[in-house]
């Protein structure tokens, strides 16, 4: 029996039990066990009376910045800004993550015998941007598209990584300015974006409370940014083993 009732974000799979209409609430971690995208799987209903097995599936395929959007947009219908803002921002530091990673390492794995290197790569890229925030990710970016030589295979890209330094810096507008069309609408983007500002001042002491309107402005920024860059590197699936699957 399947579930007719199914609703899914980032973190939860909600869904009424097909037989006493219990809303079940499936964490992807605690109770699913897995963060793949869920095609089907039985499980149990949590009502304790029912303890009904059932079938869920038809996941979203979003990626996960773009499942963090969803969820921006949900917490705003129901008024809850602060974490709106929150989310929406954190889409926009998972994402400059996710797309660095997915240029500089899984991009460049053409040869399946260049396993270790690419697994060495993930860990120097992990160590290195561990303390990065939101700034030095956005720097990160910009830097990324400012360089002359942009590293070509692995082996490049493994050198880049290892030099990582431990803080981006800002560059200078004039470099943007200068920067290649293709880079010009983005770079100018995040160079210009403010939004980590507005969720320092509601995540720290100060507990903001911020508008409606500001809320949404944060999203369509981070939205803005997300899209942008998604078409600037042709990545609209961010899907690892989508390139692994090509390689091997
Ligand atoms: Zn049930």
């Amino acid at each position: 029996m399947k579930s007719k009732l199914m609703e899914t974000n980032y973190e939860n799979f909600y869904a009424d039990c097909p037989v006493c209409q219990h809303s079940n609430i499936f964490n992807r971690r605690d109770d699913l066990k897995t963060f793949n995208r869920i095609s089907r799987m039985q499980v149990t209903c949590q009502n304790s009376e029912c303890r009904l097995e059932f079938e869920i599936g038809n996941d979203l395929i979003n990626s996960p910045s773009e499942m963090l959007l969803m969820e921006a947009e949900r917490l705003i219908d129901i008024k809850s800004y602060m974490l709106s803002v929150i989310v929406s921002v954190q889409a926009v530091e998972n994402h400059i993550s996710q797309l660095l990673l997915l240029e500089l390492a899984y991009k460049k794995f053409t040869n399946p015998n260049e396993l270790n290197k690419l697994n060495e790569l993930i860990e120097i890229y992990a160590k290195r941007t561990k303390k990065y925030g939101f700034q030095c990710q956005v720097n990160f970016l910009i830097n990324y598209m400012l360089l002359d030589s942009k590293p070509l295979t692995l082996e490049d890209s493994l050198n880049y990584v290892s030099s990582l330094p431990e803080k981006q810096s800002t560059c200078k507008k004039e470099a943007i300015t200068n920067s290649i069309d293709a880079y010009k609408g983005l770079a100018t983007a995040l160079y210009n974006t403010e939004i980590h500002r507005i969720r320092n001042k509601i995540a720290h002491k100060q507990a903001l409370r911020p508008s409606g309107n500001q809320a949404e402005q944060v999203l369509e920024e981070a939205s803005k940014i997300i899209y942008m860059s998604q078409n600037v590197f042709d990545s609209h699936v961010i899907d690892f083993n989508f390139y692994l699957n090509q390689c091997i």
